[in-house]
């Protein structure tokens, strides 16, 4: 065990940057990485104001963020593909490599991964963290730190937009213009969607999204989405449909908005069981499809912020200094409707 500054969930309500004991032996295969930046995730922030998300609950003080990038420092026995020096982004979900799931290429949803920062595992807002080096991704020298710590939320838009077998030129809809929302609009536009219409409540976060080229914003509070749908498809229905609000008033009219033979992906997680209009998904013909995180996502991520087809630098609303994460934190639980990824920065220099 060695000591490390970090920022400490005590338990809920409660955050402290102080010192704790973390496991930093580089075993075979494994490499050690200084931690430049990390973002502040709503699950972070979850844990923070709630102390649980579903079974998972704070009993023990935990080291939040799972948004990272940094600086390989130290690499293992037999590790090849890195070396000291190399800006990387890492998974925070790490699976058992050898099980059912992981050999079907699932790994994402092997019963035994473990994720940082969801309990009992410790998250990354400290300087030094040891992980498997084939969850470590080098940046190419294009990509910033800052876009390393993106790659995690935008993999999950890769995961939806993959699901959604998207095909060029389709209409999507995105109900939801949180960050996983916008992180899904850009993965559909990026993977083919000619347009992409995006539904929420307030104006400010559609209109941070209606800054990209293709995405069409509708303010639910002022407009009915499906007559919005209707209208702009010809009565016909989008293509795609993916539910990144989590909320149960999106599934009272969500089957209302696919054409016949269309995709719905799952993306919010309502807190209670939701009712579904399976005769109406039937008389459709839809395609459901859901989401757990993401696998195989990562070099996908890094090539689109590479080769500048996503560009999410104007999603960081603001980067804070590691000394002021409980500040950090607190600006995230405010919610503001103008803030869609806050950081926090550890490294020197971008
Ligand atoms: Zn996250």
């Amino acid at each position: 065990m060695t000591k490390v500054r970090a920022l400490v969930l005590e338990r809920q309500h409660e955050l402290r940057l102080r010192d704790i004991d973390l496991p930093l032996d580089v075993g075979p295969g494994m490499v050690k990485i200084a931690i430049h930046t990390v973002g502040v995730c709503g699950s972070d922030v979850h844990y923070y104001t709630h102390g649980r998300i579903g079974p998972f609950v704070v009993n023990d003080p935990m080291v939040l963020g799972h948004e990272a990038a940094g600086t390989v420092v130290e690499v293992g026995e037999g590790v090849t593909h890195l070396k000291p020096g190399d800006r990387v982004c890492m998974e925070p979900g790490i699976p058992d490599i050898n099980s059912r799931a992981s050999r079907l290429g699932l790994y994402n949803v092997d019963p035994a991964v473990t994720f940082w920062a969801t309990p009992p595992i410790h998250g990354v807002l400290t300087s030094e963290v040891v992980h498997p080096a084939n969850f470590t991704f080098k940046l190419p020298d294009n990509v910033s730190f800052a876009e390393g710590a993106m790659v995690e939320p935008f993999a999950v838009g890769l995961q939806a937009a993959q699901k959604a077998r998207i095909v060029p030129g389709d209409t999507a809809v995105v109900i939801g213009a949180g960050p996983i929302g916008i992180m899904i609009a850009l993965a559909a536009l990026a993977g083919g969607c000619a347009r992409v219409i995006i539904a929420d409540l307030f104006a400010e976060k559609l209109e941070i999204a209606a800054r990209y080229p293709g995405i069409l914003p509708v303010n639910i509070r002022e407009k009915n989405l499906s007559q919005e749908v209707a209208r702009l498809t010809e009565d016909w229905g989008a293509d795609v449909i993916f539910e990144a609000s989590g909320s149960p008033k999106a599934w009272e009219t969500l089957l209302q908005l696919p054409r016949p033979g269309g995709c719905v992906v799952v993306v919010g997680l309502p807190v209670d069981p939701t009712l579904m209009d399976w005769s109406l998904a039937s008389t459709k013909e839809l395609r459901i499809e859901t989401v757990f995180r993401y696998a195989h996502q990562y070099p996908r991520a890094i090539q689109m912020f590479a080769s500048g087809k996503v560009d999410l630098k104007p999603l960081i609303s603001e980067t804070f200094a590691f000394e002021d994460s409980v500040k950090a934190f607190d600006r995230a639980v405010e919610g503001r409707p103008t803030d869609v990824k806050l950081q926090i920065r550890l490294g020197e220099n971008a």
